[in-house]
């Protein structure tokens, strides 16, 4: 680890403030991925800028009947509030089922927004790595792929963005608050995450200097039939091969609307809206998610060792919206 000074900011103007005038800092709260990245010298900064005292914990209902989570909300905080339990019950499942106990008590929502691939070849610095040095090349299109990307990938990179929380949260039309010298903006959360394209060092569009503040849940009437399924080698604490965040609106046995994104599958959380217009006045039947799996995957590119993912993400499509048309549940 490469020495950096500390301090702690005192307001989210402070945080800002400081990011600007000190070269190559960064922003520190839980740290849950950031220390790990600082051990082996993925990151160096100069500074590191202290934001987890800020007041920006609260999780609190907004006026249109949605949910504003502050950025340094714990992980555990989200998923265990009664609110996000009712209303959203896919993103508090997302989440516990991502990490131990004791990490998802020190994550924030910030955090995990940010936090970086788990790539085998980007934390060795053996290998070479787009991501970690731009132009060095892929280790991971020649090696070991199986945990990497079928959708979306370029020849500069094949990872996968590793976060449960923000499959759900893609699936849930989030929308990111930032904070910076120019004031506040806001970011759809399918705009938040980046692509690969030949720009793999960069995973979202955040801006230099910009501190997320909040995460804001719009309302969604058929929340409650949310269901969060992840495959994954073990049964905890383990990154997903696969898996599905999906909610479906039925009246009758017709589907009025749905939702459905995919982890595992790509460099930022996959979503597909033609999917979601299929799906509407369809019935709710095994025919129809089998073709909506379809659709999904169309498009999909294996590599080595990882084909056995896109059939394995059609079974998870279908077995997550057949439990939602249920009224949802633990998948
Ligand atoms: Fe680096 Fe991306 Fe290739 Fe992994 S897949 S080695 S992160 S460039």
């Amino acid at each position: 680890m490469k020495n950096f000074a500390y301090v702690r900011a005192t307001s989210a103007e402070d945080a800002v403030q400081r990011s600007q005038t000190t070269q190559n800092a960064q922003f520190i709260a839980g740290g849950t991925n950031l220390i790990d990245r600082l051990k082996v010298f993925l990151d160096r900064p100069e500074q590191l800028i202290d934001v987890s005292r800020l007041d920006l914990k609260q999780i609190e209902a907004t006026t249109e009947g949605g949910i504003r989570i502050g950025a340094l909300a714990t992980n555990t905080a989200v998923a265990d509030h009664p609110q996000i339990r009712r209303d959203y019950p896919l993103l508090s499942r997302a989440i516990l089922s991502g990490a131990s106990q004791q990490i998802r008590n020190m994550a924030t929502v910030g955090g995990n927004l940010l936090q970086r691939t788990r790539c085998p070849y980007y934390y060795d610095t053996v290998f070479a790595c787009n991501k970690r040095q731009p132009g060095s090349g892929c280790a991971a299109l020649e090696g070991i792929n199986r945990m990497h990307a079928i959708l979306g990938a370029s020849d500069s990179c094949i990872a996968v963005h590793p976060s449960d929380m923000c499959v759900a949260l893609a699936a849930l039309d989030a929308v990111v608050e930032v904070e910076s010298s120019k004031g506040r903006r806001q970011i759809p959360f399918n705009d938040f995450h980046r692509l690969p394209g030949d720009a793999p060092e960069r995973d979202s569009n955040l801006e230099s200097g910009e501190l997320i503040t909040a995460v804001i849940l719009p309302p969604l009437p058929f929340g409650k039939t949310g269901v969060y399924l992840k495959l994954r080698d073990r049964a905890s604490y383990s990154f997903a091969l696969i898996s599905v965040a999906a909610a479906i609106d039925l009246a009758g046995e017709t589907i009025r609307d749905a939702r459905l994104a995919l982890g595992g599958v790509a460099h930022k959380p996959w979503r597909v809206p033609e999917a979601e217009t299929f799906l509407k006045g369809k019935p709710a039947t095994v025919e129809t998610f089998q073709q909506v799996a379809e659709i999904v995957l169309q498009g999909a590119k294996p590599l080595t060792h990882n084909s056995f993912k896109v059939n394995m993400a059609k079974r998870a499509i279908k077995r997550a919206l057949t439990i939602s048309a249920q009224g949802g549940g633990v998948a």
